[in-house]
């Protein structure tokens, strides 16, 4: 008897009649082997007739299947829905059990071979064939599995379905798609829980069954949940030893109902259950710290990764909502965690599982060595919007460790360097310098953004805000304030802008703190006074202060730092350096027209001596004689700068310069020696060559395509 579509299984046999397989249904036929028809099987004759199933396909084998009712999920339903006898042929090792009287005690897939032989013996073998089909084989070992149906403990989660559900809802879900998506789902589609196991390791379950006759589970019915070791040992009237097993199960006491003998039921807990348990089993309520937990009941926050949606995020769940369906303390109708920050996985730079057989990863003590745990942190933070698997690359821990951490660092290096002698921090601090006035707001507005996100669980939006604003400290606050640290005007300029560099350091250290906690208290060890917190971490979150944030000056920054890129863009197009000062751009911003302070700080960024207005943006690039002298001097005073870095030179280190060029490069320089000289900050310029014995550092440097020799000499004082 064959399905249709698989005619070709028949080797030239011949079909004798075609009927459709409705016909067969009911149909009792005669089993291969005998085994069950003895007396321990009633209904045997029941178990071998032809029964309709949806599961069955009839493309594979002969599209007919024989089931077994106790190995296989499908084959378990139809067995309980026709009645079959559910009974064990194989023990809990796989093993034949006696009643397969040829194959007893062996395990069933070393069978295979023999099972087979024996059919081509009874002359019952049509046909052997390999077929390829998935399997299942165990994790650690690799022995294939069987499915085996066994007895469980279930919680009727089913019924408290609508509940689950409602409890849902009152759980703030980062990110927010899970809540009704992922988990949502879950919870739509739950099924009651087996929580037993069969193993010997395990939390034994606090269950006791009734059985009259020794080693079965037919006692009168009687079942006794016992809630505490005080209860058992109150029923057994001794001491609870140990509550392990195999003690525990040697306890046993009468049945009140009918006298039969109580022994404990052999599962131990699903450890599923015991994390779901967590928030009470930690602090050993109900018999320990029953106020403490009423009082804090349910969590804030917790966070794991988004697999756990079907675990430890569902366990915690059912078991808090079974504990608040009456309130017994804890609250009516209650999640047990009010925020949940769901992350994905860590994958590899092409999205593949990192694993030690591809070795797609590198060391995470590398990593900390190399670049330190802020940047994987902040990498992880920010790299992936929370919820997406992480795509993990050694090169992007590297850019964070630049683009952040490296500027950090070296915004707080600028500060120790050009700081006031002897400064000390302020109280408070009046900004009146825009730029100031400009990174102070960003400031305050930062503090205002990074709460606003951290309130509501958005720690990658908070993360990325640290990294723009020092972007903004960097690349355009410190910059631009080189000036007033290095070469101030007044005094109390740069007083001013020490102050509020200090402030703002101090105050960003604080933020950034939980996103990077090592490189903040590394920092803030080194800036704060005695008085203060002795740690990043003991400090308050500092508060925003409202009346320093000015929201019209930020947008007008903008558009300033807009221009400004866009006429430097201008500039790299034109192929003239920043060096080269230019006579005019126009903008086409009228609204900045009355911002003397921020044309004047677009005037140096674009170095053009003056700033018009228009209708578009417009950068003059004719070099006037008089222009291309200024560069001149403006290339020479970088140059002495690189070599003073060379020469590891600090900034209150007086120096003289000796200079040797061409007439025609020599003569700019000579007319503009006493400006020059003050600007590059040097003690004087000698214009002859000298032995390199005699010097700190020389170097030949080319300018306008012409050589021109440079030697630096250290001052004596
Ligand atoms: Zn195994
Ligand atoms: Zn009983």
């Amino acid at each position: 008897m064959l399905a249709g579509k698989r005619k070709k299984l028949l080797e030239g046999g011949k079909v004798l009649k075609k009927f459709s397989g409705k016909k067969l249904l009911g149909l009792k036929y005669e089993p291969l082997f005998d085994f069950l028809f003895n007396k321990e099987v009633k209904e045997a004759e029941n178990a071998f007739s032809v029964l309709p199933a949806d599961f069955v396909s009839d493309e594979e084998g002969t599209g007919v299947v024989h089931i077994a009712p106790m190995y296989g999920d499908d084959d378990f339903q139809l067995g309980k829905k026709f009645n079959l006898p559910l009974i064990h042929t194989l023990d809990l090792e796989g093993r034949f059990k006696k009643m397969v009287s040829d194959w007893s005690g062996l395990f069933a897939k070393e069978a295979d071979p023999l099972i087979i032989k024996k059919l081509e013996e009874k002359g019952l073998l049509y046909k052997e064939e390999k077929v390829l089909h998935s399997y299942p084989f165990c994790w650690r070992c690799d022995s294939p599995l069987l499915y085996y149906a066994l007895e469980c403990w279930y919680i009727a989660v089913s019924k408290i379905k609508k509940q689950l559900i409602a409890n849902n809802k009152k759980i703030r879900w980062v990110p927010g798609h899970i809540k009704e998506g992922r988990f949502g789902k879950w919870l739509l589609q739950a099924r009651d829980w087996a929580f037993s196991r069969n193993r010997f390791w395990g939390a034994p379950l606090p269950i006791w069954q009734c059985q009259s006759k020794k080693g079965e589970n037919k006692g009168c019915g009687n079942v006794k949940v016992v809630g505490s070791f005080k209860e058992l040992e109150k029923i057994v009237k001794r001491k609870i030893k140990d509550p392990h097993r195999p003690y525990i199960d040697e306890i046993e006491f009468n049945c009140p109902k009918c006298g039969g003998k109580m022994k404990r039921t052999p599962e131990v807990f699903d450890c599923w259950f015991e994390s779901g348990s967590m928030p009470y089993a930690q602090w050993h309520y109900p018999f320990e710290n029953k106020r403490f937990l009423e009082k804090t009941f349910p969590a804030d926050f917790i966070a794991e990764g988004l697999d756990q949606t079907r675990g430890w995020f569902y366990t915690l769940h059912v078991i808090a909502t079974i504990l608040t369906l009456k309130d017994i303390g804890l609250g009516k109708n209650r999640p047990a965690f009010l925020n949940v920050i769901v992350n994905g996985l860590v994958l590899d730079e092409k999205g593949r599982k990192l694993s030690k057989k591809l070795g797609n990863y590198p060391e995470p003590k590398e990593i900390f060595d190399r670049y330190g745990a802020d940047a994987l942190r902040y990498f992880l933070l920010t790299s992936t919007p929370i919820g997406q698997d992480y795509r993990f690359s050694e090169k992007g821990v590297q850019d964070t460790w630049r683009r952040t951490l490296l500027t950090l660092w070296n915004s707080y290096l600028f500060f120790e360097t050009y700081k006031e002698k002897g400064f000390s921090p302020k109280k408070r601090i009046i900004p009146k310098n825009v730029l100031n006035r400009w990174i102070i707001s960003r400031l305050e507005q930062l503090k205002q953004e990074v709460i606003f996100e951290m309130e509501r669980y958005e720690i990658t939006k908070a993360a990325r805000k640290i990294n723009s604003f020092l972007e903004d400290l960097s690349n355009w606050y410190i910059r631009r304030s080189r000036d007033y640290f290095k070469k101030p005007k007044q005094k109390r300029e740069k007083d001013e802008f020490s102050q509020t560099l200090y402030y703002l350091l101090k105050e960003f250290l604080k933020i950034s703190a939980p996103f990077l906690p090592f490189i903040s208290e590394y920092l803030y060890l080194e800036l704060i006074e005695k008085k203060e917190p002795q740690s990043v971490h003991l400090s308050d979150f500092p508060k925003p202060k409202k009346n320093l944030i000015d929201g019209k000056l930020e947008e007008k920054m903008r558009l300033a730092r807009e221009i400004a890129a866009k006429a430097l863009a201008k500039r790299a197009k034109a192929g003239i350096k920043v060096r080269q000062p230019l006579l005019e751009l126009q903008i086409n911003k009228p609204e900045l027209k009355k911002e003397k302070e921020l044309l004047n700080i677009l005037k140096e960024e674009l170095n053009v001596k003056k700033i018009t207005f228009g209708r578009t943006l417009k950068l003059n690039t004719k070099i006037t004689p008089e222009l291309k002298e200024e560069g001149l001097l403006r290339e020479l005073s970088r140059q002495i700068q690189q070599l003073r870095k060379k020469a590891r030179l600090k900034p209150k280190d007086k120096i003289f310069v000796y200079y040797f060029a061409s007439a025609q490069l020599k003569k700019p320089l000579e007319k503009n020696k006493k400006l020059f000289v003050k600007e590059a900050q040097i003690k004087d310029i000698i214009f002859e060559k000298k032995a390199k014995k005699d010097l700190l550092i020389e170097k030949e440097v080319s300018i306008c395509e012409k050589k021109i020799w440079i030697g630096l000499k250290k001052t004596k004082n």
